[in-house]
């Protein structure tokens, strides 16, 4: 797996480090949020391990924002952190100091938890960002065709995904990216794809209860997802995968 460490302390982070990549993982390790972002950003992981205390913030505002599965450590946690990090589907959250057959074992959850999350996300985050992200299968490193297209009407949101959406794989997918183009007023889309998995990052705010049309829209987006999940000023939406090429 490609595995991204976030973790201030030094000599922790280089313990686990070195504990990854004996066990056979490729590893991006990140001493505070803004370079595990970049890194996030440039080579999207499999996984994530983090603790919770960052220097420039807290590792569940990184989790919430990649959306792959994840482990926490932290040496204190309080309750509201705890269920957090269970609502954002923490694999394990760790106590340290982490003994190594304790993250071992959890990295072995953290994999199973890859191979089966053959989802579709898609969270509004507070800002009304949303996120559809297929887990990529046979994850193919040439990338990646970029289309950054934005909107200040809902007429063109339709016709701009009729340039990109042909090129997408995954009619649910992309009948989910329609959707929800067309549901914000005025937005952007940013599309990276590669053969067999593309993601796409939209930006914009949705009032789902606006009128008629928008909860209608709110219920076939419902209607394709297999799971939304409200969150605090959003939502997440999740669908099984649908094969390439369907
Ligand atoms: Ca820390």
């Amino acid at each position: 797996m490609r595995l991204l460490l976030v973790e201030d302390e030094d000599a922790i982070r280089s313990a686990l480090d070195r504990a990854l990549r004996r066990w056979g993982h490729e590893v991006m390790a990140a001493a505070d949020l803004a370079t595990a972002k970049a890194l996030a950003a440039e080579r999207p992981p499999d996984g994530v391990i983090s603790d919770l205390k960052l220097p420039d913030g807290s590792g569940l505002d990184g989790v919430r924002l990649w959306g792959v599965p994840f482990i926490l450590m932290s040496g204190f946690a309080s309750f509201d952190d705890a269920v957090e990090a269970l609502r954002l589907g923490c694999v394990d959250f760790l106590t340290k100091p982490v003994a190594m057959q304790t993250l071992q074992a959890s990295i072995g959850r953290l994999g199973d938890r890859c191979r089966d999350w053959d989802l579709c996300l898609i969270s509004l985050e507070g800002g009304g960002s949303s996120l559809i992200r297929p887990v990529p299968e046979g994850f193919d490193e040439q990338q990646i065709a970029v289309e950054s297209l934005e909107w200040t009407h809902p007429e063109e949101a339709y016709r701009l995904f009729e340039e990109i959406g042909s090129q997408l794989e995954g009619k649910r997918e992309r009948q989910l990216l329609a959707e929800l183009m067309q549901a914000l007023p005025s937005g952007r889309v940013v599309v990276n794809a590669a053969a067999g998995w593309w993601r796409a990052w939209l930006a914009g705010t949705v009032d789902w209860q606006a009128d008629d049309g928008a909860r209608d829209r709110r219920a076939v987006i419902a209607d394709l997802a297999d799971r939304i999940v409200e969150r605090d000023g959003g939502m997440a939406v999740e669908c099984v995968r649908t094969r390439v090429g369907s």
